[in-house]
């Protein structure tokens, strides 16, 4: 590791019912560099902490942090923000897994400038980009969700995986990257402008139906 350059990672600091902090490294479909694991190995041993686990939206906690040592911590591994930039779940995709039929690596990275580029929204949006309908990116159950097909991606909106949990609706059938791409910007417009505060893509979808909402989005 003497040549690797020890990289800067943003954080957001969440405490922990015993007081202690955990940091959540703001990564992208979950993944370190070389330099990250340096900052993040280095900030671990200088500080004894011992527990650094994997989050279900494929980010990492860097976990046990005493109070008083938080910014340290924080000053050791990067910067701190409050709130962590939105994040998708993305499975290996096409160019790794032997059942992909579209490259999803690259999709998760464009539909998170989507999402990114047309917020704020009422509540939070949980996206997932998976490249066969074997869905390992939980693709049913988000709000914004590509699945991969032999002839392209069908794009769903509307799903959760909550107590309330359900299948969206199916805005786009085997269609293009673009044409995705732009279903994606118009569901994601579309909850901006009617979702109401704290309501999430699902509960929208109940309370104007399914019907009206395809609809809108033509
Ligand atoms: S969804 Fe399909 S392509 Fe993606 S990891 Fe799972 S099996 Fe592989």
């Amino acid at each position: 590791m003497n040549n690797i350059v020890a990289e800067p990672i943003m954080v957001m600091p969440v405490e922990r019912k015993d007081g202690t902090y955990a940091l959540r490294l703001c990564l992208n479909q979950g993944q370190l560099t070389a330099g990250m694991m340096k900052t993040v190995m280095e900030t671990m041993v200088k500080f004894n902490l011992t527990s650094l686990r994997a989050t279900t939206g494929q980010r990492m906690n860097l976990e046990g942090i005493p109070k008083d040592k938080l910014g340290e911590v924080i000053e050791s591994i990067g910067t701190a923000v409050e709130k962590a930039p939105p994040g998708v779940s993305v499975c290996t995709g096409a160019g790794i897994c032997k059942y992909g039929v579209q490259e999803s690596r690259s999709m998760g990275d464009k539909v998170l400038a989507a999402v990114k580029q047309n917020g704020p929204y009422p509540f939070k949006v949980k996206s997932g980009v998976s490249g066969c309908k074997i869905s390992c990116g939980l693709s049913f159950v988000r709000d914004i969700g590509l699945v991969g097909t032999p002839k392209g991606w069908d794009v769903h909106f509307g799903g959760a995986a909550t107590k309330n949990a359900g299948l969206g609706v199916q805005i786009g059938t085997k269609v293009s990257e673009e044409e995705a791409l732009d279903l994606v910007g118009k569901a994601l417009r579309f909850y901006k402008e009617n979702g109401r505060k704290r309501e999430r893509t699902s509960g929208m979808l109940r309370r104007l139906g399914a019907d009206a909402v395809l609809e809108a989005l033509k």
